[in-house]
C-alpha cells in the first residue's frame, strides 16, 4: 500500500460521533488526534466526545431497546452474517487502517480482521439457538418454564490493543441476544470501529441500536452511562484498574458485569518437550502484537537442563526478526503503541538488569521517529524482577530456570492474575494435571495460541469476570427468566 493510498482510505473513514444512526461533532465541538506510531504522524483528528454526548447516546440506546429485542433471531443472525461477508471482503482494507492506527504488522493485522469477522458469524449461528428450558417441579405440582431475554442496553468499553476484534466480541452477541449498546472504542485507536459502524449500518442494523463516543477523556463518557440507570449490563475489556473502578460504578444500579482485564501469562517448557516448538509456540505468545496482549507470555519459566539450549535458539529467531513500519510486507515486529509505552519497557529492562538479568539480543530502543523497541530476551531473571508482577507489552522474553513440576506450578500461581497459560510437554498425563493446578482461565497445551471464537475467552482472579466468544459468550448478553405454572398429574387413561 502507497502513502496516498492510505491517506485516501483513512481520509473516506467518517471521524464524528455515532448516535442514533447520524454522524455528528461533540457538543463541546472538540476534536482529538489519532497518531500512526511508526511515523509519529496525525493521521486524523476525531470528534472529542464529552457528557452530554454520552447522555444523549444513552438516551437512544434505551429507546431503541424494546424494538430492538422484538427484532426476529433471524433477522438478527442475517446482519451479522452480512457484516461478517463484508469484513472478509475488505480485510485487506480494515488491516491497512489497524496498522496505520496501531502500529501491527499488515499480516496480523489482516488476522485481526479474519479473527473479528469470525465473532459476527459466530453469533450469527447463535442468534437463532437462543435456548430454554422446561422441566417439572420435585414434587410434580409445577411446570418450570425458563426463557432467555436480552439484558438490555449494555456499555462497551475497548482497549487499543485489538481494536476491531475487542469491538466484535461484544457487538457480535449484544446484536445477536438483542441488546442495544453505548460503545467506547480506545481514542488512540478508533478509526477500525468507526469503518465496523459504516459496515453494520450497510448490513440493515437499525438506528440506534449501536451508539459510538470516542473521547480522550474516557471516564467523562463512561460514568455518565454507568451513573444513568438505563445501562443494564457493562462488558469491559482493559486494565485490571479501570475494571475495578468500572465494577465499583456498576454497583449503584447492580449493573451485569462482563470484565476481560489484564494477564501475567506464565510460559512453561518441561524439559520432555521438543524444544523447537516450544521455540515457534512462544515466538506466537510473546510477539503477537509486539507482546502488547493480555495473552502474552509474561514469565517464561524453562526447565533448568534445557534451559540455555532453550534460550539459544530463543535468540537467534528473535534477533532475525525484521523491525519497522508495520505496513511493509517485510516487517515482522512493528512499533510499540505511545511514547510512554516504550519508557515502560526501558524502565522493565533496566529494573531486571539492575538484578542481575544478562540481555542475549535486543534491549535498547532504537534513535528516529517510530516508538520502537526491540526484540530483546533476558536470562538469569531475578523472580523478584519488576517484569514479573507487570504486563511487559512490549517484545521482551524474560527467561528463568525452574526445578521441578512443583516449582513450575508454584511459580505460574504466584500472581494475582490468572487469564492465560502455556506449557509445553509431551506427558498427557502432566498436562491434564496441570489444568486442574494452574489458575487461569485459558491453557494451551504445546500451543502458543488459545484465542479462538468458538472458545470461552476469559480469566480467573484478577484477570476478570465472565467470558466472551464460545457458547457461553451469548449468556453473558442475555438474561434467565422463570415462569411457573400449576401442574396438575394427567390421568391415567
Ligand atoms: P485501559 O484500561 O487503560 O483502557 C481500556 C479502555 O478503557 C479504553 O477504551 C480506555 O479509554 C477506557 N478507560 C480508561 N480509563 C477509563 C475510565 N476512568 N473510565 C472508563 N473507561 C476508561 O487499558 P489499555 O491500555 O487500553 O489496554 C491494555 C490493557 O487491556 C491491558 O491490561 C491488557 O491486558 C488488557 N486487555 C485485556 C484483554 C482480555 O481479553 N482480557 C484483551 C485485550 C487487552
Amino acid at each position: 500500500m502507497t502513502t496516498s493510498n492510505k491517506r485516501d482510505l483513512i481520509a473516506a473513514i467518517p471521524t464524528g460521533l455515532f448516535i442514533g444512526g447520524q454522524w455528528v461533532e461533540a457538543q463541546s465541538g472538540k476534536r482529538c488526534d489519532v497518531i500512526d506510531p511508526a511515523t509519529e504522524d496525525v493521521i486524523a483528528s476525531i470528534a472529542d466526545g464529552g457528557a452530554e454526548d454520552a447522555e444523549r447516546a444513552i438516551e437512544v440506546a434505551a429507546a431503541v431497546q424494546d424494538s430492538w429485542a422484538r427484532t426476529a433471531p433471524r433477522a438478527r443472525s442475517e446482519i451479522l452474517r452480512r457484516a461478517y461477508e463484508q469484513m472478509m471482503e475488505r480485510q485487506d482494507e480494515l488491516a491497512s487502517i489497524i496498522t496505520a492506527e496501531m502500529g501491527k504488522p499488515l499480516a496480523e493485522a489482516r488476522g485481526e480482521v479474519a479473527y473479528a469477522a469470525e465473532f459476527f458469524r459466530w453469533f450469527s449461528e447463535e442468534a437463532v439457538r437462543i435456548g430454554g428450558d422446561a422441566t417439572v417441579s420435585g414434587d410434580g405440582r409445577t411446570r418450570i418454564i425458563v426463557s432467555k431475554a436480552p439484558v438490555g442496553p449494555c456499555v462497551l468499553v475497548t482497549p487499543w490493543n485489538f481494536p476491531l476484534a475487542m469491538g466484535t466480541r461484544k457487538i457480535g452477541p449484544a446484536i445477536a441476544a438483542g441488546c442495544t449498546m453505548v460503545f467506547k472504542p480506545a481514542h488512540l485507536t478508533p478509526l477500525s470501529s468507526f469503518a465496523l459502524v459504516e459496515i453494520l449500518r450497510e448490513a440493515g442494523l437499525p438506528d440506534g441500536v449501536l451508539n459510538v463516543v470516542c473521547s480522550s477523556d474516557p471516564g467523562s463518557v463512561v460514568e455518565p452511562w454507568m451513573r444513568s440507570g438505563k445501562a443494564r449490563k457493562v462488558s469491559f475489556t482493559g486494565s485490571t484498574a479501570v475494571g475495578v473502578r468500572l465494577l465499583e460504578q456498576a454497583s449503584q444500579h447492580i449493573m451485569r458485569s462482563s470484565m476481560e482485564l489484564g494477564g501475567n501469562a506464565p510460559f512453561i517448557v518441561f524439559d520432555d518437550a521438543d524444544v523447537d516448538a516450544a521455540v515457534d509456540g512462544l515466538m506466537i505468545a510473546k510477539l503477537r502484537n509486539m507482546g502488547e496482549a493480555c495473552t502474552a507470555a509474561n514469565r517464561i519459566f524453562v526447565q533448568r537442563n534445557v534451559a540455555d539450549e532453550f534460550a539459544r535458539r530463543l535468540t537467534e529467531r528473535m534477533s532475525a526478526l525484521v523491525v519497522g513500519d508495520g505496513i511493509d510486507p517485510a516487517t515482522q515486529i512493528g512499533p510499540l503503541i505511545e511514547p510512554k509505552a516504550v519508557e515502560k519497557v526501558i524502565s522493565l529492562v533496566s529494573d531486571a538488569v539492575r538484578r542481575g538479568a544478562r540481555i542475549l539480543c535486543g534491549g535498547q530502543a532504537p534513535e528516529g521517529r517510530g516508538y520502537y523497541f526491540p526484540p530483546t530476551v533476558l536470562v538469569d531473571v531475578d523472580p523478584e524482577s519488576e517484569l514479573m508482577s507487570t504486563e511487559i507489552f512490549g517484545p521482551v522474553a524474560a527467561v528463568i530456570a525452574f526445578d521441578d513440576e512443583c516449582d513450575a506450578i508454584r511459580l505460574a500461581n504466584d500472581t494475582q492474575w490468572g487469564l492465560v497459560g502455556y506449557a509445553f510437554t509431551q506427558d498427557v498425563d502432566r498436562a491434564f494435571r496441570l489444568q486442574e493446578a494452574i489458575e487461569v482461565g485459558m491453557l494451551g497445551i504445546n500451543t502458543g495460541l488459545v484465542s479462538n471464537p468458538a472458545a470461552p475467552f476469559g480469566g480467573v482472579k484478577e484477570s476478570g469476570l465472565g467470558r466472551e466468544g464460545g457458547r457461553t459468550g451469548i449468556e453473558e448478553f442475555l438474561e434467565v427468566r422463570y415462569l411457573a405454572l400449576p401442574r396438575s398429574i394427567p390421568a391415567n387413561v
